[in-house]
């Protein structure tokens, strides 16, 4: 599998829009790797994760394009990972080349802002599935298996642990440090090849609820190592970043080194 992540940023993106801090004034400054997007990311060409503000640039910045995607799952509904009026694009005279309709998956509340922004869903080319439970598994138009988890963040939102092909993803984010059913149902499931982890809060003081550190992350994946889900192989990777976490790319890099925790950039691919 191949995962290419397109943006690494928090909600207000880093550097922010109306922002002078240290860490804003340093990433405009240094540029590359800290000048961070809205997340996002899609597993090999037809599996969508999340569709935030930044999509079309993630496209044009990347070379990429959406027309092989039949499946779209969100995390939840934090206007960083959706924005529903952005699906429009997925049916004429949008596209010239319409995909067959694409298998949505989401909480209740992501459903429901969809269901309101299209009441005709099948004319947007969208084939919008019943909310996706916590710890209720769910089978892709391509056969992936998708077992969304509970985390520690807005009401509702979900980790995914995603199956394809004998590899497995964990998409881990937006969360705070995990709850048990969550940690337990990773305990209990095949070794993970590459597993994501929401590093908001960075260097800040924090008790990683909401969202995590870096203290917060060394200790999920120590965790997750405990319990066997994350092995030798597994590709770790921290991701979405905020300013108020300070610590710009290159000072993230040398944290997460002696844990073996990669750091994402807008466009890292990650193969597993
Ligand atoms: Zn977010
Ligand atoms: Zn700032
Ligand atoms: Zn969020």
């Amino acid at each position: 599998m191949e995962l290419t992540i397109f943006g690494t940023a928090a909600a207000e993106a880093w550097p922010a829009p109306f922002c002078r801090c240290e860490a804003c004034r340093e990433a405009r400054r240094r540029g590359g790797p800290n000048l961070r997007t809205r997340s996002g990311a899609l597993l090999d060409s037809d599996l969508k994760i999340d569709f935030g503000p930044d999509t079309i640039a993630h496209m044009h910045r990347t070379g990429r394009d959406l027309a092989e995607v039949r499946t779209l799952v969100f995390t939840h509904q934090h206007s960083d990972h959706i924005v529903p009026t952005e699906l429009e694009w997925a049916a004429p005279p949008y596209t010239l080349t319409p995909p067959p309709p694409i298998a949505v998956f989401g909480n209740a509340e992501v459903g429901g802002m969809i269901a309101r922004e299209f009441p005709d869903l099948a004319a947007q080319n969208l084939d919008l599935r019943p909310p996706l439970v916590p710890l209720k598994t769910v089978t892709t138009p391509t056969g992936d298996t998708i077992l969304p988890l509970p985390a520690d963040h807005a009401a509702g939102s979900l980790l995914l642990r995603i199956t394809r092909a004998g590899k497995t993803l964990f998409y881990g984010h937006d969360s705070g440090l995990y709850p048990p059913a969550t940690l337990e149902a990773l305990g209990d499931g095949p070794p993970l090849d590459i597993a994501l982890f929401d590093c908001t809060y960075g260097a800040q003081e924090t008790t990683n609820r909401g969202h995590l550190g870096i203290g917060g992350v060394v200790q999920m994946a120590e965790e997750l190592r405990r319990r066997g889900a994350v092995t030798e192989k597994t590709k770790l990777v921290a991701t979405h970043f905020s300013h108020n976490g300070r610590l710009l790319h290159e000072e993230l890099v040398e944290a997460f080194l002696p844990h073996r925790i990669a750091v994402a950039f807008d466009g890292m691919v990650v193969r597993a």
